[in-house]
């Protein structure tokens, strides 16, 4: 359905002779079904007249870069973003001034990183335009190139990432020749900047399937190069040291916190769901080999926190984050490693304050990782994990109630009034 008022606007840009179409992401989630905030047009308009042709539809106008040919705006409900058809390889990033504009909405799609996303609707008309098979990949809910891959990603490197992210929001796999490209040029990554690649890990990270996208990245050998710790994590296998197959763990302990999250009702969380991902990241160089052939991972919480801790400055993440993110991964082993028996109450204490405000993600973290292949073992760890959460529920009710008591005591207090 396409409200009233978006039909207004392309009778608008008809009226004075230009083309104007949905497209991108909201025509790909109307066909899928799935809501899409954020509406995107591309138009035969050059910025200037776009803007005037905003002028009396739009409650508000901004530019969102008029060299590239983005004006933004606002109406009612919808945050929009018209685009202006370019013609050469699309690369937001590029700092070249004017960028050429095209005058066909066919070679607008053409330089799109998806077929899914390279489908439009031209307005006021409603007429879909999808010259790659962008409706069949959707059906087969596979991410291809409107063109070569090889071709796409050397535009634009930052479109490997992007086809992780979607497999990871929208559950799809990516076509051969995508996996093909995107492992014989994963190197070029490192053209593109920290903050850009960043930006699609976490959408990556808060999709509702990451696995899918996290293991395109390892298998691709992109992983190598933006999130190393990642696959660092596979330790080869041995039936003798069970727990060695960390990274396996590190996905289902993340597949835990989502369910987690899930059950209380919570948004995406990125800290919590990073810090499930990082929390063993300082297993694979604490590993020791004792006499009796077990494997011990000595402090591997005060190493992974510091190795989270670099990757996250290296991915130009905010302070608060890395504080966040780094403190869970400390924390995670009190319960796990070192304190899954008795705890008494000053222990209760020092948990409580340590975590500070990250105690409700500590939760979800520490249950997450109750996950071994022995069930039985890891229903004892998730009971005594509810034993002490319930512990520090009481305990901090305590501390509330002693908070408001006076610090006076009967006595005094009957002194006070004479009684
Ligand atoms: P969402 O907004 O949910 O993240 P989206 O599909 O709208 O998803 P955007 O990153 O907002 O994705 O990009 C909007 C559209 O612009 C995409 O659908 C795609 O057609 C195009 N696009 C964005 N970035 C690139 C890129 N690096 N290379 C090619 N096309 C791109
Ligand atoms: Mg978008």
């Amino acid at each position: 359905r396409i409200a009233p008022v978006i039909d207004e606007l392309g009778r608008r840009f008809a009226d004075a002779g230009h083309e104007l179409s949905l497209v991108g992401g909201p025509v790909r989630d109307a066909m899928l079904g799935r809501r899409h905030n954020d509406l995107d047009f591309t138009t035969s308009a050059r910025p200037e007249q776009t803007e005037r042709l905003l002028k009396g539809w739009a409650d508000a106008i901004w530019d969102m870069g008029r060299a590239f040919g983005t004006i933004g705006c606002r109406r009612g409900p919808w945050q929009v973003e018209i685009t202006t058809y370019r013609s050469e390889a699309y690369d937001p990033s590029s700092r070249k001034p004017d960028v050429d504009f095209g005058d066909s909405l066919d070679g607008d799609l053409g330089r799109r990183d998806f077929t899914v996303n390279a489908m439009a609707v031209r307005l006021p008309g409603r007429q879909v335009e999808d010259p790659y098979g962008g409706v069949v990949d959707l059906a087969h809910r596979v991410l291809r190139t409107p063109g070569r891959p090889e071709d796409s990603f050397s535009d634009d490197p930052l479109r490997m990432m992007r086809a992780a992210r979607f497999a990871a929001q929208l559950g799809f796999t990516v076509d051969d020749g995508v996996r093909e490209a995107m492992t014989a040029m994963a190197d070029r990554i490192s053209i593109i900047s920290a903050e850009r690649v960043r930006d699609e890990l976490v959408k990556l990270v808060c999709a509702p399937y990451p696995r899918l996208g996290l293991t395109l990245l390892v298998e691709t050998g992109l992983a190598a190069l933006v999130l190393p710790e990642l696959p660092a994590l596979m330790l080869e296998r041995d039936e003798h040291h069970r727990h060695k197959d960390v990274y396996e763990h590190t996905l289902t302990v993340l597949e835990q916190a989502i369910d987690l999250e899930d059950r209380l009702g919570g948004e995406p969380d990125f800290v919590s769901r990073f810090a499930a991902l990082m929390h063993d990241v300082g297993k694979p160089r604490t590993r020791r080999f004792l006499d009796d052939g077990t494997v011990t991972f000595h402090h591997h919480d005060v190493v992974g926190a510091k190795i989270t801790r670099k990757r996250m400055q290296a991915l130009r993440f905010s302070n608060d984050e890395i504080e966040a993110v780094t403190s869970l991964v400390e924390l995670h082993l009190r319960f796990h490693g070192y304190g899954s028996g008795e705890w008494t109450d000053s222990a209760v204490r020092r948990y409580v304050r340590d975590a500070g405000d990250q105690l409700e993600r500590l939760h979800v973290l520490t249950r997450a990782d109750c996950t071994t292949r022995n069930q039985r073992k890891a229903a004892r760890l998730a009971r005594t994990y509810d034993e002490l959460e319930e512990r520090i529920a009481r305990l901090s009710e305590q501390e509330e109630l002693a908070s408001i008591r006076p610090d006076l005591d009967g006595n005094q207090i009957m002194g006070i009034l004479g009684i």
